[in-house]
């Protein structure tokens, strides 16, 4: 009855009794009180935080088959090990990252210390999409106790295990009094958006984004973007077919291809199109057999509004099916599927797939290949495939994404040395290892002075001189 009548209340496990405005008070004075500031005290958490996910892989690993069917060895990699790397490299790397920054100095600062000092922002807000709801929300997390703030976790509604898991393990290992998780869906983010916070780090669709940005604009809050779009994958010139279609097909249909980097289509010339049908008939053959529903390393669309919203997409495409193309919404299922012959005006090129299906569309050379990319808006990773040294500069050089990697897909995101964001319509603002606590930190420019060489000062002061110019 609580939750029903309060949908911000915490979800079983931790003070139910509790409202939002509650628990944002709470952490706010928890932030004031500062006990977020000392390194000791974040690596605490990040220890602690670590030995969530140690002590609890089992349930978590449930929860993610729960909401998504996902097979174990992609949970463990995209999830589990993905995060545990993070706390670690963030626990190593914590005391570098808070030391301040000395800077150049010119003649007139030559005395006074000038550096940049990390501070916290505050009590920020975290809010997660269902695609990896354990690693979208505990990923920034890291990031956001590294810098030494209190965070509000908003889980997606639509993995509901795992956002439940959270819920319940957040208050269990985390400090009570700095870190909460608030369940809910639309209504009740809306509802939480109405507060302050200082920072709004959101995952999820470019849609929700601009009402993101809207609420943060409010409280003339700072807001780190992570969302998606259409992530082309170009292959061109002399490629190992083979392993192309092996590294292609695994990028694509990791998650049943709801991986915000998935390569949503392929550019290719028509000659490599040829040979990469059967190398990709193959690749998959031997990923999932020639069963997949039955294979167990084939996820699951996470829900049927999703599944219809595909199914719908490959009924409406004027392509070809060239593999796959089975679906069944009682297990919510889609084979891995590639089409050809696909136009740039099919239905299939006219939002972000977020599924197990691969369009290829036809180019004829690089350069149309590339204008082809620099027509639409930026996306989140740009691949290119191929064995040309001077193929793989040509399109680094003359495209903007949030991320790139060529001759393979997915990959360049499990580096913490790497920014992880979107550029444009993609994204606004980066993290993963030192960029997260960069995002959650602000640059505070100190400049500590002293009282000498007043007699030079005098040179700056009214009444002006022109002379003193050449100060
Ligand atoms: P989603 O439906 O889970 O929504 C994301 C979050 O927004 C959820 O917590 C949800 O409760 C909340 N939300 C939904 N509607 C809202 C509203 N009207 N107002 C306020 N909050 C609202 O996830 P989704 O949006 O379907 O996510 C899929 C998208 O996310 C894809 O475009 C994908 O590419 C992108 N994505 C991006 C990244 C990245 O790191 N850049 C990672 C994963 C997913």
């Amino acid at each position: 009855i609580i939750l029903l009548l309060n949908p911000f209340a915490i979800l079983p496990g931790f003070e139910a009794m509790e409202g939002q405005k509650e628990v944002i008070d709470r952490l706010q004075r928890s932030f004031r009180s500062r006990v977020t500031l000392p390194e000791q005290f974040r690596l605490a958490q990040l220890d602690a935080l670590l030995s969530l996910i140690k002590e609890n892989e089992t349930q978590i690993l449930e929860a993610l088959h729960q909401d998504l069917y996902k097979p174990k060895f992609e949970a463990v990699l995209s999830e589990i090990d993905m995060v545990m790397n993070e706390i670690c490299f963030a626990i190593n790397n914590l005391r570098t990252w808070m030391q301040p920054e000395y800077v150049g100095k010119n003649l007139a600062t030559k005395l006074d210390d000038c550096f940049v000092r990390r501070e916290p922002l505050g009590v920020v807000l975290i809010i997660g999409a269902w695609n990896y709801p354990l690693q979208l929300i505990l990923l920034p997390l890291v990031g956001a106790i590294a810098a030494g703030n209190c965070a509000i976790l908003k889980p997606s509604e639509i993995s509901q295990a795992t956002e439940k898991l959270l819920a319940e393990l957040i208050p269990k290992y985390l400090s009570k009094e700095c870190y909460a998780v608030v369940c809910g869906g639309a209504e009740e983010t809306k509802t939480l958006l109405e507060n302050r916070f200082d920072h709004i780090f959101y995952t999820g669709s470019q849609n929700v984004a601009r009402s993101i940005l809207q609420a943060a604009a409010v409280h003339l809050t700072p807001v780190t973007l992570e969302l998606g779009g259409k992530c082309p994958c170009l292959i061109y010139g002399k490629v190992d077919i083979k392993a192309a279609a092996r590294r292609l097909a695994w990028a694509k249909f990791f998650n049943a291809g709801q991986s915000c980097v998935a390569p949503d289509y392929v550019l290719c010339t028509p000659q490599i199109q040829a040979a990469l049908i059967p190398a990709l008939r193959d690749a998959l053959e031997g990923f999932y057999t020639a069963q997949p529903k039955q294979c167990p390393d084939m996820g699951r669309i996470v829900s049927d509004r999703h599944w219809d919203r595909l199914n719908n997409m490959l009924e409406r495409s004027a392509g070809t099916v060239e593999i796959g193309g089975e679906s069944t919404k009682q297990e919510k299922y889609m084979a891995p599927t590639v089409l050809v012959n696909v136009k740039e005006n099919d239905v299939l090129m006219q939002e972000e797939i977020f599924g197990p299906i691969l369009p290829i569309l036809s180019v004829e050379t690089l350069e149309e290949g590339i204008d082809f990319m620099n027509c639409r808006e930026k996306p989140l990773a740009l691949y290119i495939f191929s064995d040309e040294p001077q193929v793989v500069t040509k399109v680094l050089e003359q495209t903007s994404s949030g991320g790139f990697c060529s001759n393979d897909g997915i990959v360049h995101m499990t580096l913490p040395g790497l920014p992880f964001g979107g550029v444009g319509a993609s994204g606004m603002g980066s993290y993963h290892g030192r960029w997260g606590f960069e995002t959650f930190s602000h640059r505070r420019g100190c400049m500590l002075r002293g009282w000498g060489l007043e007699r030079i000062n005098v040179l700056r002061y009214p009444p002006y001189q022109e002379t003193n110019l050449s100060w």
